[in-house]
């Protein structure tokens, strides 16, 4: 028997369970439901069910778009569900590669596939090549009953499935399944292959008369006719892409009506691709077959150039489609469908051909995803999860691979425990996370002060994530491994997989750039790739030659400082300024806009103006990069109330098209010179925490430049006993617990309970977790945390050799920090006090905003003396001058010598330090010896917990 030839691949793919290829074509579509089932008693006696009742059974339903299946009842689920998976493959006519067929095995069971579908009892079934044959049957003349073999090809999965078993190229040139499909047809001498190079089948015993009419009889009452939009893209480029309607009567075959809108005598002559776009959809691209389709092609020449299509390529249908269309095409969503016997369709516009092609790539796909195609940007930072709009990272990523063709996103999360735990676990654990299972119940957002960056301090295990993109033959495409540790695992995934978003933005924004420089990009963003099996998967559906893409795409909407000059920033008429806000204020890094924003076409003359897009309420946050250039620089400008207009260059006209309703008004405008008209008004404007301020402007972040601070201090005055005034949740006294010191007590005084228990509860299993007799804080013998009020006294923390206050005194009144500075000095009389606060002439660059330093301009200080404070719990924030003056006069007053420094910045670059620091020490008095015995005890504070080296079990 002739077979075609080639061998069965000597070595498959590791086998795959049904679940798992279930998993790959449709991701978290498909659902599976388990229930638990009471197997009824075999012996025909119903009673005796309850009695006899045995091992809890299950069966599972499997939900995928298209349609569901029941398994029977297992024992276990995984059973049932491996079960259900394996009937939708069935259905499906999918074969899992792990029974090894041969090709000879694949030919057999190709003819008996086109024999059945051929057979009566397949006329009636629910399938949707089933409503073809039928509608096949109504066809007149010469094609009644024949039925085109390129529907074949494209609504029953097993052809395919074996094609690529008797030709594993098969994937390259998906078509050639008809030339198998044709010569499987030959073999059937029950079947007529239609007159000489017609590719289509025929029946050649007409169906019983009764089946005819059984079938007549199921269908729902009168068809009825069918008016559709569909959308006409020439081969040419210079051409433009059109709608056109498709009239369907109830007595027409669609398909001979899409061949004629193509040119040709009818559906015989048409080829169909394969369905774009999401995993139910039924949309596919319609195009003329070559003259003489080659039926028996010899193996070996089954390469790209087998089937000889006249036609050049249609390089922007092939790129939607990722699949080579040839000559004139037609992209419409219709066809009969698993769930009705009526023929499914929808329009297909233009708007929504333009949305196909800009969700090609992520940026578009995030575009898609806000509904914001002319505002939105990918954002280059993944902040927070509240911060972040839109479909995050990880969506987009399967989404695009999805598009792409590519097998889901691997992400591998490797689990660090931090030094403290290192003992439980010396070795990272790898656990490999399936996208399907959904890990957002577990990273919901709890504690807002955790923020995504590189910190590994805490208790919690850090997280790090790896991303590996495969193609659909598991070649590895690409390794995204960020050297970055995150307290959330959700964190650790949404920035690896914005990392491979970037990366594959900036190729798409620039496909013609050279390999060295995508290899430097890579690297930037801690990306390996394959350069071959990324050439052969990712590039490759764009190398069609006449479709410059890299142009369509050329790069943001313009938005050169000259565009934003044009742009008139105007106070509403009717200001709805209620909050007072100061203007001139502006949005720092990180603070959420919320805006009320329209986008119009307006031709250069501002006669004629078309809406292309527009929301009531859209946010984004400032420095992330998430909306257009000019839409984050002017909004960063405006205050609470205030509106804006301002102009952009045209974007590329894709994306105009993809965000116009009304297309067809959007291009006649388009014909004359025209730009895009931005209005904006300021709804809404929550800043950011003072600590993401922080985060995103120093390296290592300022809290951890002030531990580290505190730490050299412990080290040149060899302190055993510290004491944190204002300690909060803790995170000085649970850093300090990673370094090696010579400190025995530690101390913490608060009077927020929330924060103290939350320190305490760090502290505690930081400490009695870590036995390791090499760990930093070994030498830790007691530590207590105390609920009160600073400026009170305690005689239990008298006489410490090093105090600490960071970031406490701009909490309290003036005042109150005044008195606390005389308690402190005057009563504790710590050797060495650290006392830290923010210094108010920072937060002009903090703040991110963009009032030039002019020098000798007398509105500068004005300018800068209203901006705002760091943290809305602040009641003062200091110049470096009020500092130094509040610290001058308590040293003197106390017998004290006082430096200043600070972290963040440089003492000799203006504006100073982020954060001022004062170093208090003590001078000692030959009278002051013995002080502490002379005080009387005075127990203000109250214990919140106490820990002890000797006998931890005391703790509260
Ligand atoms: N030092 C910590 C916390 C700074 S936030 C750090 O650097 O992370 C300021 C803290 O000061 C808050 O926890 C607040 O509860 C505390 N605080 C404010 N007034 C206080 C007072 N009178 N006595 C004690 N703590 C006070
Ligand atoms: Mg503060």
């Amino acid at each position: 028997m002739e077979t075609g030839g080639s061998l069965p691949h000597a070595t498959r793919k590791p086998t795959l369970t049904p679940k798992a290829i279930i998993h790959q074509k449709y991701g978290n579509k498909a659902s599976y439901k388990v229930e638990e089932v009471e197997e009824p008693a075999q012996n025909g006696c119903p009673g005796l069910a309850i009695l006899q009742k045995g091992p809890c059974l299950y069966r599972c339903t499997l939900e995928l778009p298209e349609f569901s299946v029941t398994s029977e009842s297992f024992k276990k689920k995984k059973d049932a569900e491996q079960s259900a998976a394996q009937m939708a493959l069935d259905k499906l006519g999918i074969r899992p590669s792990a029974d090894n067929p041969t090709a000879e095995e694949a030919w057999t069971d190709l003819i008996a596939r086109i024999e059945y579908i051929f057979s009566n009892e397949f006329l009636s079934a629910l399938h949707p090549l089933s409503g073809h044959l039928k509608a096949a049957l109504g066809r007149v003349g010469d094609l009644n009953g024949s039925v085109p073999a390129s529907v074949i090809a494209i609504c029953d999965g097993k052809p395919n499935n074996l094609c690529k078993i008797i030709n594993p190229k098969m994937d390259s040139q998906p078509f050639l399944v008809i030339s198998y499909i044709m010569r499987a047809a030959t073999r059937l001498p029950e079947l007529v292959v239609g007159p000489e190079g017609q590719l289509s089948i025929r029946r050649k015993n007409p169906y019983p008369p009764d089946l005819i009419e059984s079938i007549l009889s199921q269908e729902s009452g009168v068809a009825e006719n069918v008016t559709t939009m569909a959308i006409y893209i020439p081969c040419s480029t210079e051409k433009p892409v059109e709608p056109v309607i498709l009239n369907i009567s109830s007595s027409s075959y669609y398909l001979d009506v899409i061949a004629q809108k193509l040119g040709l005598s009818d559906a015989n002559k048409v080829l169909i691709s394969r369905t774009i776009g999401k995993a139910s959809s039924e949309t596919r691209f319609y195009l003329a077959a070559p003259k003489s389709f080659p039926i028996d092609i010899p193996s070996d020449h089954l390469n790209d150039k087998a089937l000889k299509f006249g036609e050049p390529l249609n390089a922007r249908a092939s790129y939607i489609c990722g699949q080579n269309i040839y000559g004139d095409s037609i992209l419409a969503s219709i066809g009969y469908t698993w769930k009705s016997q009526d023929l499914f369709h929808e329009d297909v516009t233009l708007q929504s051909y333009y949305r196909m092609v800009i969700s090609k790539i992520p940026s578009g796909l995030y575009k898609l995803s806000r509904e914001a195609i002319l505002a939105a940007e990918l954002p280059l930072t993944f902040t927070t999860r509240t911060n972040w709009k839109g479909s995050f990272p990880r969506e987009i990523l399967c989404s695009f691979c999805r598009q792409h063709r590519l097998l889901e996103p691997v992400f591998s999360i490797s689990t660090i425990p931090t030094k403290a735990s290192s003992e439980l676990s010396r070795s990272s654990k790898k656990l490999k996370v399936s996208e399907s299972a959904d890990q957002d119940t577990e990273y919901a957002d709890g504690d807002d002060t955790v923020y995504a960056g590189a910190k590994s301090v805490g208790l919690a295990s850090s997280f790090s994530c790896e991303v590996k993109l495969y193609s659909k033959s598991q070649d590895l495409i690409l390794v995204c491994a960020p050297n970055v540790l995150y307290k959330k695992q959700n964190d650790a995934v949404q920035n690896a997989s914005l990392k491979v978003l970037s990366w594959l933005n900036a190729y798409f924004k620039d496909t013609d750039m050279p390999l060295e420089k995508l290899k430097q990009l890579a690297s930037v963003f801690d990306i390996n790739f394959y350069p071959q099996n990324f050439i052969k998967e990712v590039v490759s559906c764009l190398s069609v030659n006449s479709f410059q893409h890299s142009e369509t795409f050329g790069g943001k909407p313009e938005s050169n400082g000259n565009n934003i000059l044009n742009g008139v920033v105007e106070d509403a008429e009717s200001s709805i300024d209620t909050e007072g806000l100061d203007s001139g204020v502006c949005p720092s890094n990180g603070s959420l806009l919320c805006v009320c924003y329209s986008v119009s076409l307006v031709t250069k003359d501002k006669l004629q103006k078309e809406l292309l897009e527009s929301a009531e309420e859209f946010e984004f946050e400032i420095g992330t990069g998430a909306v257009i250039t000019s839409m984050e620089a002017i909004g960063s400008q405006m205050s609470v109330g205030q509106s804006a207009c301002f102009h952009t260059e045209l974007p590329p006209q894709d994306l105009v098209l993809a965000a116009a309703k009304d297309s067809p008004s959007a291009l006649a405008l388009l014909s004359s010179p025209c730009c895009l008209e931005y209005s904006i008004i300021l709804l809404r404007l929550t800043e950011p925490p003072e600590d993401r301020m922080e985060q995103a402007l120093f390296s290592p972040p300022l809290s951890k430049q002030r531990v580290e601070y505190a730490v050299q201090h412990i080290k040149d005055s060899c302190a055993t006993s510290l004491v944190d005034f204002g300690c909060g949740s803790g995170s000085l006294l649970e850093s300090l617990l990673d370094y090696p010191t010579s400190l025995e007590t530690i101390v913490g005084v608060d009077i927020s309970q929330k924060s103290l228990s939350r320190a305490a509860k760090v502290l505690h299993s930081k400490l009695t977790m870590n036995s390791d007799p090499d760990a930093p804080s070994r030498g830790i013998k007691s530590a207590v945390l105390y609920d009160g009020s600073i400026t009170d006294f305690d005689s239990r923390l008298c006489g410490f050799d090093l105090g600490t206050c960071l970031e406490v005194i701009e909490h309290m009144e003036e005042e109150q920090a005044c008195m606390f500075g005389d308690v402190v000095l005057s009563s504790f009389r710590p050797r060495v006090l650290i006392v830290s606060t923010p210094n108010y002439e920072y937060n002009v660059i903090l703040q991110g905003s963009n009032i030039t330093s002019q020098e000798d301009d007398p509105e500068e200080k004005v300018q800068s003396q209203s901006c705002k404070f760091r943290n809305h719990d602040h009641k003062f924030e200091w110049t470096r001058e009020q500092f130094n003056h509040w610290a001058s006069n308590l040293a003197v007053r106390h017998n004290y010598t006082v430096k200043f420094s600070g972290v963040g910045g440089s003492a000799d670059v203006e504006p100073g330090f982020a954060s001022q620091i004062a170093v208090f020490r003590r001078v000692v008095l030959p009278e002051e010896e013995n002080l502490q015995e002379h005080k009387d005890l005075e127990c203000k504070y109250n214990v919140i917990w106490k820990w002890n080296r000797s006998n931890p079990a005391l703790t509260d």
